[in-house]
């Protein structure tokens, strides 16, 4: 058994496959601790959370009553067999406890593993829905560039990078990619409106592929691996109503935005707009265990649970630990009203970074939504043009050692999303961490 944090570094190294990490790269923290907003490596070093992890510790590091809810949870009933004729306590008080937070609509309940299997659920479902309704041709899927759904192959073939498909062909098929709404990059809609744009290209796009030929759009409604990218208010009920004529599903991949992150308990809220399906995860347990969501429309429902039912299952749908995880995670949101704090507490993070950052001259703009943060970063503030990246870098962990914060980097922005609970210290810490950096 390796001991010493060197050895442990070292063995990291020598083991582990990481995901988009060569073997070269020096840079490696094995984490051990976790702490509020805080967390602490093998070496002992205190690094401040500024992303939450990946982008989910709504309730932040450590809390011992998460650990008494799982602890408890697996003393009675750990797990039991198929979750295709066996249910469980707890999964039925969180399918309840999930369809009362969500939108009006939205009754029903499909428990995952995680964000990637949420979506390929959800693309199996939609096909599914108009198989059973009996119009089997509605077989494409409309996704945006820039998008992040995933790896599985159906998640991979909607994210709208080329560095999730080069290498991995055949993708799947029957899915065709739109502008994404980013406002501050006024070039890509040609001095138009941005939503003007965007819808006009949607219905062309929806003409070209044949209005009958399409099951659904799936879409994150605030974009989080493409760089927080927040539509215009207009957007989302513009595209709903096209999509509507046109008999297409909407599928929200709320697995960053979801719980809190924008203030209310689901993005779709925040927008006023009611998916056909919602896909959670992350959020969901704060990150304490593996557990995604899809809260499905009753008319999707209807359709899937017909006949011989939905033709999808797993060994851990429902597990009852992380649901019971979920439950507590769920309660302290509530308890501490981490709605209305990631409000305030994404406001004043926000104005610290304008603060700490705006006179920059690589700051083309710093936006944000509830506790979803990005700095845009240019070379020209009044040309806007992007900062060079490695052409299609992936977003990384940047560890500032010299200020102990963890931010994100998505192509050309910094991306923030701190736990819920952080608080105008912390967030003083980070605005000044990133300014020195
Ligand atoms: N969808 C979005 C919007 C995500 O940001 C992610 C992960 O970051 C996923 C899906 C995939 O979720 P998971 O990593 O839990 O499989």
């Amino acid at each position: 058994m390796t001991s010493t944090p060197d050895a442990l570094v070292a063995a990291d190294r020598a083991r582990i496959i990481h995901p988009y990490l060569p073997a070269s790269a020096e840079e490696r923290v094995v984490m051990t601790q976790g702490s509020g907003c805080r967390v602490t490596d093998v070496h002992g070093r205190s690094y401040l959370d500024a992303t939450g992890g990946l982008w989910l510790a709504q309730i932040g590091h450590g809390r011992a009553e998460v650990a008494q809810a799982a602890q408890e949870q697996m003393s009675r009933l750990e797990y039991f067999t198929s979750f295709w004729e066996f249910s469980n306590d707890r999964a039925v008080e969180l399918a309840c406890r999930l369809t009362e937070l969500g939108p009006d609509g939205l009754g029903h309940v499909y428990f995952t593993s995680g964000g990637s299997e949420g979506n390929e659920a959800a693309l199996k479902m939609a096909r599914y829905y108009h198989h059973r309704r009996g119009e089997p041709e509605r077989t494409w899927i409309l996704a945006r560039h820039k998008a992040y759904h995933g790896v599985g192959y159906g998640g991979s073939s909607a994210n709208g990078f080329p560095l999730y498909h080069e290498g991995f062909a055949p993708m799947v098929p029957h899915i065709s990619h739109l502008t994404p709404p980013w406002p501050y990059r006024s070039e890509l809609y040609g001095g138009e409106d941005p939503t003007d744009f965007l819808i006009r290209e949607l219905e062309e796009r929806i003409a070209e592929v044949g209005p009958g030929r399409i099951a659904a759009m799936l879409a994150e409604p605030i974009m989080g691996v493409g760089g927080m990218l927040v539509p215009p208010d207009d957007y989302w009920p513009r595209v709903r109503e096209v999509l509507d004529r046109h008999g297409i599903l909407l599928i929200f991949d709320e697995v960053v935005t979801a719980y809190g992150r924008t203030g209310s308990w689901f993005a779709a809220q925040h927008f006023g707009v009611t998916p056909d399906i919602i896909v959670t995860a992350k959020g969901l347990t704060s990150g304490y265990i593996p557990l995604g969501a899809l809260l499905v429309g009753d008319h999707v429902a209807e359709q899937l649970t017909a006949g011989d039912g939905f033709p999808m299952g797993y060994t851990y749908n429902g597990h009852p630990v992380a649901a019971a995880v979920a439950l507590e995670n769920l309660r302290i949101i509530e308890r501490e009203g981490l709605l209305a704090r990631a409000v305030e507490a994404g406001a004043g993070l926000h104005a610290g970074l304008e603060a700490a950052l705006g006179d920059l001259p690589v700051v083309g703009e710093i936006r944000s939504v509830g506790m979803m943060l990005a700095v845009e970063l240019v070379t020209d503030k009044e040309s806007r043009t992007p900062l060079p990246v490695r052409p299609e870098r992936m977003p990384h962990d940047v560890i500032r050692r010299e200020t102990g914060v963890i931010v994100r980097d998505a192509a050309h922005s910094l991306v923030l999303s701190p736990p819920l609970i952080l608080d105008p210290a912390e967030a003083k810490e980070i605005a000044a961490g990133m300014r020195t950096v």
